[in-house]
């Protein structure tokens, strides 16, 4: 079984209508067939969802939840009941302090998982420019990430974390001492919440060119029984797949031999491959 959990259905700024569509969904899904995908799930982002939009006090998000998120899971559970197989999650950001009011929101929504993320961290961006890592010395912005990480994580609000080390994302990174610390202390702190996390293949197309994580902390999970996700993070239906072979192929190196199924917010595993 090879699974794509994360996926933005989402269309293109210049073309609103039907931006959520079932018809939308049918492009991911014949990419996915031909990427040699079983299951596709996807993860739109909760920020662009108007009903969020009392959760955040980012600028850069607030200026995008215009969307309808009731347009969204309809469209999804439309593809769902045409017999696709797709499934219903959402990639939803992280903020110490506002779990209630996420809690509140995604209870609403039959999802069949929750995709956790930190894109922000003390205000700043981690994956744009400047940015967290620009902003500190590049040790304190790992350190920093992590502890958002693992509270992403403690939160009870996820099914699995989403590019788990995306600080990495400019190719920045501490020395190789102070990395193997944090990328312990986090896959023991993701044991301890029974999430998943996710290999990533959208690393390969950023600066750091790199999957996520690195293998040093997905070692350290497969080590400890943390169940794995795969995603290709595509924002299109072409990137549906992409390189999902080098994520597959990650994680078997780190001794993994199945991949999470989600339905409904159950997990069973399956046999990878
Ligand atoms: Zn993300
Ligand atoms: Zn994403």
């Amino acid at each position: 079984m090879i699974v794509d959990y994360h996926m933005h259905l989402r269309g293109p700024d210049n073309r609103p209508a039907g931006r959520y569509s079932a018809e939308r969904a049918d492009e991911y899904v014949e990419q996915a067939h031909r990427a040699g995908i079983d299951e596709i799930g996807f993860s739109d982002h909760i920020y662009y969802f108007r009903q969020s939009k009392h959760l955040w006090d980012i600028p850069w998000m607030l200026e995008r939840c215009g969307d309808d998120l009731d347009e969204y899971v309809a469209a999804v559970q439309e593809a769902k009941d045409r017999g696709l197989p797709v499934k219903l999650g959402l990639e939803v950001d992280y903020f110490p302090g506002i779990e209630a009011g996420l809690a509140e929101l995604l209870a609403r929504y039959p999802w069949d998982y929750l995709l956790g993320s930190v894109h922000f961290v003390d205000g700043f961006a981690v994956d744009q420019e400047p940015g967290l890592a620009h902003r500190v010395p590049v040790g304190e912005a790992w350190r920093r990430y992590f502890v958002w990480l693992r509270n992403a994580a403690r939160s009870g609000l996820f099914d699995a974390l989403a590019h788990p080390d995306l600080v990495k994302i400019f190719g920045m990174r501490p020395p190789g001492e102070e990395t193997l610390y944090l990328h312990i202390e986090t896959a023991d702190a993701i044991e301890a919440a029974g999430v998943c996390i996710e290999v990533s293949a959208a690393g390969l197309h950023k600066p750091v060119g790199e999957l996520y994580p690195d293998r040093e902390l997905l070692v350290a999970c497969r080590e400890r029984g943390v169940p794995i996700t795969l995603a290709s993070d595509a924002h299109a239906p072409a990137h549906v797949g992409r390189d999902i072979a080098r994520a597959v192929q990650l994680a078997r190196e780190a001794g993994y031999e199945t991949v999470t199924v989600f339905d409904r917010r159950d997990r069973r595993q399956e046999l990878l491959g």
